[in-house]
């Protein structure tokens, strides 16, 4: 039905940034040494690792010496579990606490250690998907060794408060992590403002590659690693450098801190385009997450009577790309766990559609989807048994 596409699924991955392929791809061919190696081929690529490493700690606001390159944010979360995991079995406590609403390389990870004896309690949120506080206080206690609260949502947006979240948790003595991976590039992300022991982001996220990510170590938390073998990284993180990769997120970083303030009000203004041209030309729908505290390109959006999975396919043959959901629960037709844990009804969390929107959306193609949409929402409802 169209030949143009447009892509509004940048909460799944985001188009790799030009700049970052154009410099990754002039030393793709020439940059091949092992950057662990002590002659000069290693040395070429060990400057490539140590270059991303200082613009990761410009970005994150912390020592270059905190930063440990994994394979992305499901590793980074992982290994902070795993050390979670680690300090329970040294009897450093008891128990570890995270939210309902995180991603499923945390949920799944919990269902594991859970499995494996671990006591993991979830604080809930509220409709608006915020952690609420007084709740985590309740589970809060001197026996906690971490607490693990995402900053910005994949599928809402909603932002939590880590700020006030870190100082609780360190309030009862536990170390405190929070998975920037939706963050990044879009809100001020600061290490040592928020006085975080752990961030995990990747690079697909924000322009940069993909299979590569970050996990930011206070220098006082402690540390064990989860990929054992090598003693690269300091012997925190093993297997031979992604040197290149690494390299690209180094400069998507750069970009990114450069970018920052413009790109937040320019996918902000994007997204209430979007927001309210929908609200005006599709009657009932319900519009999900904090829109107070919101990452600036996500729109979560319940339409009743309509199928989410039905929706998408139909935006698909107009060649306009968005998610149900979660991206990583694409092939079940489970609704959404985070509208779910929101309170919203399973009818409401069915008919769920999440545009994230990027750095290279326009207010054109914004203004496209506003005039496909209407006539899909109300085709679906006439045809809907419900
Ligand atoms: N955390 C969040 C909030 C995410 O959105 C994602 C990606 N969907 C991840 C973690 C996992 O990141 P990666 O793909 O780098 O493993």
């Amino acid at each position: 039905m169209s030949n143009k596409l447009i892509y509004m699924d940048n909460n799944a991955t985001t188009r790799i940034a030009p700049e970052v392929v154009k410099a990754m791809a002039e030393v793709e061919g020439s940059v091949y040494g092992n950057a662990s190696s002590m002659h000069a081929f290693g040395r070429v690529a060990n400057s490539l690792v140590e270059d991303a490493r200082k613009n990761v700690a410009d970005l994150l606001d912390c020592s270059p010496s905190e930063i440990t390159f994994t394979s992305g944010a499901s590793e980074a979360n992982n290994t902070v579990f795993s050390i979670a995991r680690a300090l329970i079995e040294k009897k450093k406590g008891s128990r570890i606490i995270t939210t309902t609403i995180e991603h499923p390389s945390i949920i799944e990870t919990v269902k594991y250690l859970k499995n494996h004896g671990i006591t993991v309690d979830l604080a809930p949120v509220d409709t608006e998907g915020r952690v609420k506080m007084d709740e985590l206080e309740k589970l809060m206690g001197s026996d906690v060794v971490l607490v693990s609260v995402m900053t910005g949502n994949n599928e809402t947006g909603t932002i939590q408060d880590i700020e006030k979240i870190t100082e609780l948790a360190h309030k009862y003595g536990a170390l405190m992590h929070t998975d920037a991976t939706q963050a990044i590039g879009k809100i001020e992300v600061s290490a040592k403002k928020w006085a975080v022991d752990y961030i995990s982001m990747s690079g697909h996220k924000f322009y940069g590659p993909k299979g590569v990510g970050v996990l930011f170590t206070r220098s006082t938390a402690p540390f064990m690693p989860y990929i054992h073998g090598g003693e690269q990284e300091h012997g925190r993180r093993a297997g031979t450098y992604n040197t290149v990769s690494i390299y690209g997120l180094g400069l998507a970083a750069k970009l990114a801190k450069e970018g920052l303030k413009e790109e937040h009000d320019r996918l902000w203004e994007m997204r209430e385009r979007l927001r309210k041209g929908i609200v005006a030309n599709v009657p009932d729908v319900v519009v999900n997450g904090c829109q107070e505290h919101c990452l600036p390109g996500t729109l979560d959006i319940s339409f009743p009577c309509a199928e989410g999975e039905s929706i998408l396919l139909m935006l698909d043959m107009y060649g306009i790309a968005v998610s149900t959901g979660s991206a990583c629960a694409t092939g079940s037709l489970e609704p959404s766990y985070v509208l779910l844990a929101c309170g919203l009804d399973v009818e409401l969390a069915h008919g769920s559609i999440r545009f994230s929107l990027g750095r290279y959306n326009t207010d054109e193609e914004v203004d496209y989807v506003i005039e496909v949409l209407p006539p899909i929402i109300k085709r679906l409802r006439e045809i809907s048994t419900r």
